[in-house]
C-alpha cells in the first residue's frame, strides 16, 4: 500500500504498475474482490502471466517448472559448449 491509500498486487511494484485501488474509495475487501485484482489473480493461476503487468518478472516463473527446465537444458548447452572451447586452446 502506499502513503496515499493506493494498493497494489505486488510488494516490489514501488511505481504501483499492479495498482488494483484505492482504500480512499474502497475498502480492502471490495479491492481484493474487484474485477481488475480477479482477472490478474486468474490470470497467475492460469500461468499466463505474460499477459499481465507481472511479464518479465522473475518470480512469475518460481511455479513454472518448464522454464526451470528449459533454463537448466540452456545452461548445459553453454557449459559444454565452453567446454569445447577449453579443449581448443
Ligand atoms: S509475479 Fe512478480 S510482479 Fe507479479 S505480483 Fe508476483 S512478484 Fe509481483
Amino acid at each position: 500500500m502506499s502513503y496515499d491509500g493506493r494498493i497494489s498486487a505486488c510488494c516490489g511494484d514501488f511505481e504501483l504498475v499492479l495498482e488494483m485501488g484505492n482504500l480512499e474509495e474502497n475498502r480492502i475487501l471490495e479491492i481484493w474482490n474487484n474485477r481488475k485484482y480477479k482477472e490478474l489473480r486468474k490470470k497467475l493461476v492460469q500461468k499466463k502471466g505474460e499477459e499481465t503487468k507481472c511479464r518479465g518478472c522473475v518470480n512469475l516463473y518460481d511455479y513454472d517448472p518448464t522454464i526451470k527446465l528449459k533454463l537448466r537444458e540452456t545452461a548445459k548447452i553453454i557449459n559444454s559448449e565452453l567446454r569445447s572451447i577449453k579443449r581448443m586452446r
